[in-house]
């Protein structure tokens, strides 16, 4: 033990005992005055954040993006001019679970990621899915009810699971993804990312573009068999954390290679898809991949809970030469992700280390729940004692798009090849072999089996025969089959 090793309060005090209580004689009451114990009880009670709502199980690293090809053209984002290189963080997660819960479940895993840039914290909030449930905020919650737990007991249930999708032909697409191989990733780094929202880049001269990021993994894409998963969900719900951590501690780096779809900016007026629709994917034969550079993560956190727990990425922290879409869904968690990180960790969340940008910053807001650090006086603006002050000349072009129109609540205008089942209806056809549609429809009859009612059966069974009446056909068959074994 060195001298300044000894244990103290939190306040610095040195404490007389790691072991004993301060009693009355040894074996009389303890004492009130015993501030040491009473600060370990109460420290203790109150070492848990709220986990997120959904995202709660999870884990992470650092890493850096380095840019290998020059998309200047398409974006002024210091991250992606040639020759840079940004450290980063990056959260994996699943949605549903809670925080021990198993890290093998069937359920999209999130893929999110925060680049410390020159021009201020880029943050990233992905899945390792193309396309999301659905394409309203208005639905997220419910959505995100049904996954969770029952009110009276406290289970997950297949049957609401099935009653929200089958009431929800927009969730098509995705549910036919999850339903499919990789709905359960061998590990995290055998896993794509994608943005699934499409975002703005504008370039140096004003251009704009929609884009989507695919993060393509350099290890391969591999999956567990659902027997397999539910194996080790109960020999090892930490599975995924543990590939992570144990890859990075041998040096064995994973790294994904970032490849963009970037379509110009007048052409989501007439594409085939709406490109504002997340349930929805852009076409690779019509908006090809074109290469960026590669994200590697190196280096594992020393100290989960202010690593990970506590970092909060926010899809509302974008820079310059980057901008949201029209997307209703990235709309909405504009507001949400951000709110989320003050209630969950509070107003100064972005003043911890994980989360503090490594430029510098020049804010007004002040003040606040756990504040350590303030701007100072002059504390408004405008001032005309030399506070910060807006820069429009450099960055006053917003990412912005125009629109005008009457207030309604309404579905978003169909384009010429829009409708729910289609794209997941292609994705069975077009992309999946005969062992993958195998395992998409035993999957599912697998879950239809467990507990789900015979109206939700029904409604179920009708949602199959719209995305593809043959895998209709078979869940259909399955399910009745097995119902009378
Ligand atoms: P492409 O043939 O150009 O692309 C097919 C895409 O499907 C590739 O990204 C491929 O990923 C991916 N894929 C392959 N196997 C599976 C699987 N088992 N589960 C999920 N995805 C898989 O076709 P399009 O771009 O025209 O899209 C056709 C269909 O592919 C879409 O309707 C959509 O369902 C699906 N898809 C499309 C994506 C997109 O962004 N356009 C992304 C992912 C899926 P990989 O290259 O890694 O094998």
């Amino acid at each position: 033990m060195t001298e300044e090793s000894f244990t103290t309060t939190t306040a610095g005090i040195p404490v007389e005992s790691d072991e004993h209580s301060l009693t009355v004689g040894p074996d009389g009451p303890i004492l009130l005055q015993d501030a040491y114990l009473i600060e370990k009880m109460a420290q203790f009670n109150r070492e848990r954040v709220p986990e997120r709502q959904p995202h709660a199980k999870g884990a992470g690293a650092f890493g850096h993006f380095e840019v290998t090809h020059d998309v200047s053209e398409y974006t002024k984002a210091d991250l992606f001019q040639p020759g840079r290189t940004t450290d980063m963080l990056i959260r994996f997660s699943t949605v549903a679970g809670e925080h021990g819960s198993a890290d093998t479940w069937r359920d999209p895993r999130g893929f999110s990621m925060k680049f410390y840039t020159t021009q201020g914290n880029y943050d990233l909030v992905g899945n390792n899915t193309p396309v999301f449930f659905m394409r309203d905020p208005m639905k997220f919650q419910d959505f995100i009810r049904s996954q969770k737990r029952r009110a009276d007991n406290n289970l997950r249930d297949n049957d609401m699971q099935w009653d929200y999708w089958s009431l929800s032909p927009e969730s098509a697409h995705q549910v036919t993804w999850l339903m499919g191989d990789r709905g359960i990733p061998r590990s995290w780094r055998n896993m794509d990312g994608f943005s699934s929202h499409t975002y703005m880049w504008v370039n140096d001269g004003g251009e704009k573009f929609w884009v989507r990021y695919h993060f393509k993994t350099n290890q391969g894409i591999e999956f567990l068999a659902q027997e397999e998963a539910d194996r080790l969900a109960g020999s090892d719900g930490d599975y995924h954390t543990r590939d992570l951590w144990q890859a990075i501690e041998r040096g064995d780096y994973p790294s994904w290679t970032l490849k963009m779809q970037i379509m110009p900016f007048e052409d989501a007026k007439t594409y085939r898809f709406n490109p504002f629709d997340i349930t929805k994917t852009i076409s690779q034969k019509d908006y090809p991949l074109i290469e960026v550079g590669t994200m590697t993560l190196d280096r594992n956190p020393n100290d989960y809970h202010t690593q990970i727990e506590q970092a909060a990425f926010s899809p509302s922290n974008m820079v310059p030469g980057i901008g949201p879409s029209p997307d209703k869904m990235l709309l909405g968690r504009l507001f949400s992700y951000a709110d989320a990180q003050r209630h969950r960790i509070g107003a100064n969340y972005n003043e911890l280390p994980v989360n503090a940008p490594q430029s510098p910053v020049h804010s007004y807001s002040k003040d606040g729940q756990m504040r350590h650090h303030n701007p100072g006086d002059p504390v408004y603006a405008p001032n005309s004692k030399g506070g910060p002050r807006a820069d429009t000349e450099r960055f006053g072009e917003p990412a912005g798009w125009q629109t005008n129109g009457d207030m309604v609540r309404a579905a978003a205008t169909l384009h010429s090849e829009d409708d729910d089942f289609g794209q997941p209806g292609t994705l069975i056809r077009e992309v999946l072999d005969d062992d993958a549609r195998d395992r998409l429809v035993s999957n599912v009859v697998g879950m239809l089996l467990n507990g789900v009612s015979e109206q939700v059966l029904l409604q179920t069974f009708g949602y199959w025969h719209k995305i593809d009446k043959n895998i209709g056909d078979r869940i259909e068959t399955g399910v009745r089959s097995g119902q009378q074994q």
